[in-house]
């Protein structure tokens, strides 16, 4: 599977095609939590996946990962990884393993950190582990990977265990051993929100250095749409497991096309002016299906949004939106 990209065709690290995740409820139609999702991210592109609690984005990792909470027992359509179909990927002749080629860092470091194991204990295993190294190689990449994420006195923090280390120490021990195997693709799933904003800032900024720096893909998850102004190159916004926009970064900030990404914008500009132009009236019941899934707080909804669902359709200046009656222009 390919994709063009700047005139040259490169097969995406990570391709969706086609995602949906339905769970089933008693006596009622499936809850769709991920609707129809398609996504690429090419090697070395940070892809901000960016939405509200509860709009999809860590069940969407957890799948990619191929570990959905909660029972969920329908998950439809296509994933690939470097060309390669995912269910090729546990076989045994595969080039590709999953656990060694995608990472996922998620929101406290300390709960991935095995508390009776010290930091260099955990990251020469996992390195043992996918590398097939000795042990006194495992030892020395291990140092190497905990001097590329700036730990301050690596030598004497191998020996350290999880409870000895900030939180932002314990985040970029957990960065280390998500890269320590040269992934293709990194998902973070709110990696830094639980830590201080300097902190958070510098772990981002680590982070994006090491993925540009070694071509990985990183699909970042966040609630944070700074997060996507600052660290990634486009953006992709999910509501209610929809997309429903992506677009290349500075051009999504210079102008957002979709009623909630706008609303999203007020947030980031600060500004309650904006967040109440764009702040509909509440409808006085469940909007009708088929809808616009965003047409009870959409400002702009008129009866079509209310009798057919809005498809996710490329606009005039190359971007997706889904939307009857984007802002464009
Ligand atoms: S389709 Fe209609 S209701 Fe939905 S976001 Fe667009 S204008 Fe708003």
């Amino acid at each position: 599977m390919t994709i063009h990209h700047s005139e040259t065709l490169i097969t995406p690290a990570l391709q969706l095609d086609h995602i949906s995740v339905e769970y089933p409820r008693y006596g009622e139609s499936p809850h769709v939590a991920i609707r129809d999702l398609s996504l690429t991210i090419a090697p070395g592109e940070i892809l901000a996946l960016v939405g509200e609690t509860g709009a999809g984005k860590t069940l969407l990792a957890r799948t990619i990962m191929g570990a959905i909470p909660g029972g969920g027992d329908r998950t439809t359509g296509e994933m690939a990884y470097n060309g390669r179909p995912f269910s090729d990927l546990g076989a045994s002749d595969s080039p590709i393993k999953p656990a060694r080629d995608i990472s996922m860092i998620v929101s406290n470091p300390r709960r991935e950190l095995n508390p009776v194991l010290t930091v260099g204990q955990q990251i020469t295993n996992v390195i043992r582990h996918h590398l097939r190294l000795s042990a006194k190689e495992a030892q020395h990449r291990a140092l190497e990977m905990l001097r590329a994420v700036s730990i301050p006195d690596p030598e004497r923090r191998m020996d350290a265990y999880p409870h000895e280390l900030s939180g932002g120490m314990a985040q970029r021990v957990v960065i280390a051993i998500a890269l320590a195997c040269d992934p293709g693709l990194v998902i973070s799933d709110d990696a830094t929100s639980a830590l201080d904003v300097t902190v958070q800032l510098q772990v981002l900024e680590l982070l994006q250095k090491m993925v540009s720096g070694k071509d990985v893909a990183a699909l970042v998850i966040t609630r944070d749409i700074a997060i996507a102004a600052h660290f990634c190159d486009r953006v992709a916004i999910l509501y209610e497991g929809e997309l429903v926009e992506v677009a290349p970064r500075e051009a999504f900030f210079d102008r957002p096309h979709h009623p909630y990404s706008i609303l999203l914008m007020a947030a980031f500009a600060h500004s309650p002016e904006l967040r109440a132009a764009w702040t509909a009236e509440p409808l006085s019941s469940d909007p009708p299906r088929p809808a616009c899934s965003f047409a009870h707080r959409c400002v702009r909804r008129q009866s079509r949004c209310f009798s057919e669902a809005p498809m996710l359709r490329t606009t005039a200046d190359n971007r997706l939106t889904r939307c009857h009656f984007p802002v464009e222009g």
